[in-house]
């Protein structure tokens, strides 16, 4: 589970009111031990639109259902952690028009074999309704059950 302190959670929360109508995307960098603690906030641009204009038939869903991070953009920001002895300890989305839910798609990114790419790494969800926060939670892998658990922020 994350600790993050309310300054940091508003910068998410910025960044979400920001894309509304569209989703917002982003990481969260920290320092890894016993508990994870979050030390920086990363807006990251959402590419769904482009893909979706490129190639609708790939890409049915555009930026208002969905996000989509540039993997060079995730490996760049890995690598500036790694050089503060830190990493990447979450990543945020939100969920425009829609509640705080971990969708089939989240998971299907998160483990899409069922095993999660990034076990120690949480996901935050966002709900944002027209243009304001109605609640956010924090979705990280559990592992006696094998699947992500839910704990509401707000
Ligand atoms: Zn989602």
């Amino acid at each position: 589970m994350l600790k993050i302190d309310n300054q940091l959670l508003q910068e998410i929360y910025a960044e979400c009111r920001r894309a509304w109508p569209e989703e917002a995307c982003g990481i969260v960098v920290g320092q890894v031990g016993s508990h994870l603690v979050a030390t920086q906030v990363i807006p990251v641009r959402n590419l769904q639109n482009e893909l979706h204009q490129s190639d609708p038939k790939r890409y049915p869903r555009d930026a208002k259902t969905a996000y989509v991070i540039d993997p060079k953009e995730i490996e760049r920001i890995a690598r500036e952690a790694r050089d503060k002895g830190e990493a990447i300890v979450s990543m945020f989305h939100s969920h425009p028009e829609h509640d705080v839910y971990f969708s089939r798609e989240d998971q299907d990114m998160a483990a899409p074999w069922g095993e999660p790419l990034f076990p120690h790494m949480s996901y935050l969800v966002v709900s944002v309704t027209a243009g304001e926060i109605k609640g956010a939670s924090e979705f990280y892998w559990d592992l006696e059950s094998k699947k992500y658990v839910e704990r509401k922020i707000s």
